[in-house]
């Protein structure tokens, strides 16, 4: 609030200049014009009166009261503890400025100064005055000092002479010296010119003796003038030293200022103008404009500091010159979001931005492949898939929805891929070049229990319908043959087993067109016919029956068909669509109708192919050999492969070096549905890899390099799916809405018990299929089902087989053992519905077999026994098994070796022990297991 005139106060109160007048001479101050001044204070009081005037009563006072209570323990006279409240009250007044006070304030003030200025002029004038007198005085001693001397002169002249001549000339030294004095007295101290008007009057002689120590003023005057001369060019340097560096203060400041625009500019040019949030930390916080505003904060910070530190020397200049850098190293890296300045240190400097990866992801992809697409660790992506709700190892995989969400997530951009992408768009160039199409020999694989005579009924298709000289030249087992009917060529597969047909089609393939189902008609239904339907069921091939030795007198073909319909296997002739045929291996019989059947169901399928070129189909076995390398048989399927051709076969590639036909005989071409065997493949593909020619090598290791991957995921994939505890997820997945399993029992009551408590689970949005059931241990080719169906293996009161156990252990599948159908059951509902956590699972710690069994006389028997596998330990639950069935399941009543108690026997390693309340056999085996509790994992 500065002086204003009255019209300015006009304009800036938005009143008119009459109204102000009036209001200045109702507060009772002086009227003034239209340009008179008004002053600060008189503004003041002008306000003052107008808020009291409008009413508004100002609180000048304001009380702040605080109050604090305190408990204090302090023990009585008594020795009792007493608490004691200590209230401490606090008051505090603030008072607010009153303008009027103010104005009071100031008038006073004003006073005051005016009151000692005129004392300082009083106190001026009589300095003056003293100095007049002294004047006077001064003047009036020289003039009797003049006369004094003329008085002597004339003495002198006259020829009086003096009797001391000494002190004359003394005298008239001293007569002269005045002189010079009197030329300074006008700037001497009043209490010099005082003095010496005192010792003016009094004797000269007196004065005289003074004046030796009055001569050495003027010398010391001199002095004080040149310091005050000196002290004000000192002055004056020191003022233009302080404005040089303020100059050259302003000059960094402007020069720092500057740094900081250019780097906001380049900053959000960058960005393509965007300024704010564009770079992010590294703890994700947004780099701002703020901060760079804090940068600037901080530079000019240093800068006053430097300004007022005033420091101009060069080791000072240097540092702040290091500073500076410093400084703007700082800035540089706070742009850039990094946390700390010590960044510039290291030469290696951080991204400035984060890079964006595009990720590729099929239809699953491993956590740590994910990881590494995204150039992160993997510990980080657990972490982001934990905060996503999903507990997911390193190794494990997820799917594709769940990765392209988890990318996102992590600032990346991913790109859905087909699993078979790669493959597919090889194939399709290959498949391109095809044009020629027909119909192509059906590929056929005969299937049935063992001893039903399936050897035997190959054997004789191919000795009728193989040329002589052919079949005597047999030297090779390929794995397939190709016999030449009237009709057609019809191929058949000469697979060792069901396993092997199902592992075959687990790899992707579909190698067999129909399943010959052969169930002797002396036997009936057996086991592993029922299995051979299941297999032959899941894989959606059609199936014939070849009821084999109807030569047989004990033959009973209609029981067999009466059988085959307690698997819905219904026979044409009895309104199912199953075609039957009575044939005997032994005698020949049936064996044309047979193959007139397949021809005929061929023609149903329709397998028309592309005969002419490159050549693609199924690996059906491989092996390594001495001399010769991999060996392996293909099964072309479209297209003709041809010597010299580039085989892409599973997961590896390779050239056609030579190829020989299922009798050994070199050939240069097989065309579809012909069995060959090629040597060029630089290692064993698994059975059942589709095999295919490429032109291109670049492409079939691109190809080869994305199999392996995609079989190491497979693998993973399948060991959570095998999970019955992941059954629900699955089921959520459209693609399933079916829980698949695949059940044993040890009696074919406990089985059919279960199987219809399991039939009654199934609802309308979630079916249970019991895709293979038996009575027996877990078998290897149970294992082979439930990896190819993506079935949950249970066990009810059996165990798998040691081959069994194998095969689960290496495709990563569980086996779910049981002993209380609610606990099977139970299990199986709570999978449906999601619920399965968490759970006690038995572990089996170890097994032993009963190779003898002693007369004990403290337990009555005793077991000799070798482990086989883990651990038997003294004091967990165990059960015995007789042929891989539970039939008892109790306590160890002791266990030793070598007549000395153990706690535990290893593997490998006999032992002796009695089972609490049984009588074990040899040929039993003793397992030991404990029951824990498992957390369900996703
Ligand atoms: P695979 O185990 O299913 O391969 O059965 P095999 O072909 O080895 O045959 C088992 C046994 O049944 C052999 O001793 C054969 O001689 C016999 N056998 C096979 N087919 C017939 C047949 O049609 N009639 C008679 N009587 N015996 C047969």
């Amino acid at each position: 609030m500065a002086d204003k005139t009255v019209k300015q106060l006009a304009q800036m109160t938005q009143t008119t200049v009459d109204t102000i007048k009036k209001q200045l001479v109702d507060a009772g101050l002086n009227a003034r014009g239209d340009n008179d001044i008004v002053t600060e204070i008189e503004q003041q009081q002008l306000v003052g009166f107008l808020k009291q005037s409008h009413g508004e009563v100002q609180k000048s006072r304001i009380s702040l009261k605080s109050k604090t209570t305190q408990t204090a323990k302090v023990t009585g006279t008594s020795g009792k503890a007493k608490n004691i409240n200590v209230e401490v009250r606090k008051k505090k007044v603030f008072e607010k400025p009153n303008a009027n006070k103010i104005a009071e304030e100031l008038a006073q003030r004003e006073q005051a100064l005016k009151q000692e200025q005129e004392k300082a002029e009083l106190a001026k004038q009589q300095a003056d005055k003293q100095q007049d007198e002294k004047q006077k005085a001064r003047q009036e001693a020289e003039a009797r000092q003049q006369a004094t001397l003329a008085a002597m002169y004339a003495n002198l002249n006259s020829g009086k002479k003096h009797s001391d001549g000494n002190t004359t000339s003394v005298v008239v030294k001293k007569i002269t010296k005045p002189d010079a004095k009197t030329t300074n007295t006008e700037i001497a101290p009043t209490k010099t010119a005082k003095t010496q008007t005192v010792k003016a009057d009094n004797k000269t002689a007196k004065a005289d003796k003074k004046a030796p120590t009055k001569a050495v003023k003027p010398v010391k005057k001199e002095n004080s003038e040149q310091r005050k001369i000196r002290e004000a060019e000192e002055e004056r340097l020191r003022q233009i030293e302080a404005q040089n560096r303020r100059k050259s203060a302003e000059e960094a400041q402007q020069r720092t200022l500057e740094k900081m625009r250019q780097m906001a500019s380049k900053y959000s040019d960058d960005k393509d103008g965007e300024s704010t949030t564009v770079v992010r930390r590294d703890a994700g916080e947004p780099l701002a404009e703020g901060l760079v505003g804090q940068a600037l904060e901080d530079s000019f910070e240093k800068e006053r500091r430097e300004i007022k530190r005033g420091s101009t020397s060069n080791a000072n200049k240097n540092r702040r010159r290091r500073r500076d850098d410093d400084n703007e190293q700082e800035v540089k890296n706070r742009a850039r979001g990094l946390k700390s300045s010590h960044a510039n240190k290291h030469k290696f400097e951080k991204p400035v931005e984060k890079i964006v990866h595009n990720v590729e992801i099929g239809e699953t992809i491993v956590i740590a492949d994910l990881a590494q697409k995204m150039a992160v660790k993997a510990r980080e992506v657990v972490k982001m898939l934990m905060k996503m709700g999903e507990l997911v190892r390193e190794t494990e995989s997820i799917d594709q929805e769940t990765a392209a969400l988890l990318v996102e997530e992590m600032g990346h951009h991913p790109v859905l891929v087909s699993s078979t992408q790669v493959e597919d768009s090889l194939r399709e160039s290959v498949g391109e070049k095809s044009s020629n199409v027909q119909a192509r020999p059906p590929v056929v694989t005969i299937m049935g229990h063992v001893d039903h005579g399936k050897t035997s009924l190959l054997d004789k298709i191919r000795s009728t319908k193989v040329a002589s000289g052919e079949a005597g030249g047999i030297t090779q087992h390929i794995g397939a043959y190709h016999v030449e009917t009237e009709q057609g060529v019809i191929t058949f597969l000469d697979t060792p087993g069901h396993a092997a047909f199902t592992a075959m089609r687990s790899r992707g393939a579909k190698a067999t067109d129909i399943v010959v189902l052969v169930v002797a008609a002396d036997d009936g239904m057996m086991p592993q016919t029922a299995e051979a339907i299941d297999h032959a069921r899941a894989a959606g091939t059609p199936i014939i029956v070849a009821i084999n030795k109807i030569d047989k007198d004990t033959a009973d073909p209609d029981r067999v068909l009466n059988d085959l319909t307690t698997k819905e296997v219904v026979p044409e002739e009895w309104g199912g669509d199953t075609p039957i045929v009575k044939v005997s291996a032994l005698t020949g019989q049936g064996i044309d109708d047979l193959l007139d059947v397949i021809h005929l169901q061929a023609q149903v399928m329709e397998l028309e192919v592309a005969t002419d070129g490159a050549a693609q189909g199924v690996v059906i076995e491989s092996r390594l050999e001495k001399g010769r390398g991999a060996v392996t048989s293909l099964l072309v399927k479209q297209g003709t492969l041809k010597q010299g051709d580039l085989v892409l076969a599973g997961e590896y590639y390779g050239r056609v070096r030579a190829m020989m036909n299922e009798n050994g005989k070199k050939i240069t071409a097989a065309g579809p549905s012909i069995p060959v065997e090629i040597l060029g493949l630089p290692d064993t593909p698994m059975a059942g890899s589709e095999f295919m020619v490429v032109d291109d090598e670049k492409r079939a290791r691109e190809v080869a390099e994305y199999r392996m991957v995609r079989e190491r995921e497979r693998v993973l994939e399948r060991q959570a799916k095998s999970r019955l505890e992941n059954l629900f997820d699955q089921m959520n997945d459209a693609k399933l809405p079916t829980v698949n399993l695949i059940l044993k029992t040890d009696v074919r009551g406990s089985l059919e018990a279960l199987l219809s408590a399991l039939d009654e689970l199934s609802t309308d949005e979630v079916k249970v299929k019991v895709i293979s059931s038996g009575v027996g241990p877990i078998s290897e080719s149970d294992v082979v089902l439930a990896e190819s169906s993506e079935a949950v293996l249970l066990g009810f009161n059996v165990r798998a087989d040691g081959a069994a156990r194998r095969k689960a252990d290496e495709a990563g599948l569980d086996i779910r053992y049981y002993s209380v159908i609610y606990g099977l059951i139970d299990d199986v509902k709570a999978a449906m519905s999601g619920l399965l956590s968490p759970e006690h699972r038995e572990k089996i710690l170890g097994i032993a077999e009963v190779r003898e069994v002693f007369h004990s006389s403290r337990f009555g028997y005793a077991a000799g026994c070798m482990v086989l596998e883990g651990t038997i330990i003294r004091n967990k639950p165990i059960r015995v098994l007789r042929d891989d069935k539970v039939i008892f399941t109790g306590q160890l009543q002791s266990l030793r070796r070598f007549k000395d108690d153990v706690t535990e026997v290893r593997a490998g390693m006999e032992c002796g022990l009695a089972v609490k309340g049984y009588e074990v056999q040899a040929g039993d085996k003793i397992e030991v297991f404990e029951i824990h509790e498992v957390k369900r994992t996703l």
